[in-house]
């Protein structure tokens, strides 16, 4: 499949899109997930136009793995959940929805009933709550 410029993703890093914003340098984007599996659900994308892991250059895997190391610990500190699920899909055979490469930083805890996709949005203002949680401690 060949990459398209016009995916939801894409037009966020480009600013046609709106998100609520938790983390931003050169290399990534990270943002609230509009249709969250749980609050607090963070998505993590490199501004490179690939829709998998595969083609990503070496330069981004670092960027990629700080933010995600810093997401997870904020994610931990502003939810306290015992688990923290970090996902990442490749093609649509393995449940990608979105075709441009992300990551989920999902907080999690015993006994919460886990959706492999929500098809729930919540609005923005109650995902900029949850975004202030998160940012507070990165
Ligand atoms: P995946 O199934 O791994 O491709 O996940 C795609 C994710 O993107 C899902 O969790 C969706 O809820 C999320 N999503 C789709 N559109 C938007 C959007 N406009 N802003 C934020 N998250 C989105």
């Amino acid at each position: 499949m060949t990459y398209n410029k016009e995916n939801i993703f894409a037009k966020i890093i480009k600013g046609k899109a709106d998100c609520v914003k938790i983390l931003e340098n050169d290399y990534i984007l990270s943002f609230m997930d509009v249709m969250p599996q749980t609050p607090g659900h963070t998505l993590l994308i490199p501004k490179y136009d690939t829709e998998d892991i595969f083609n990503l250059p070496e330069e981004y895997f670092t960027f990629l793995m700080d933010a995600k190391k810093r997401i997870a610990r904020a994610i931990k500190k502003a939810y306290e959940p015992t688990g923290v699920m970090i996902m990442q899909l490749n093609g649509k055979e393995a449940g990608q929805t979105v075709f441009h490469l992300h990551f989920h930083i999902i907080p999690r805890k015993d006994g919460l009933n886990y959706k492999f996709h929500s098809s729930d949005p919540v609005n923005f203002n109650e995902l900029e709550k949850e975004a202030e949680k998160i940012k507070k401690w990165l």
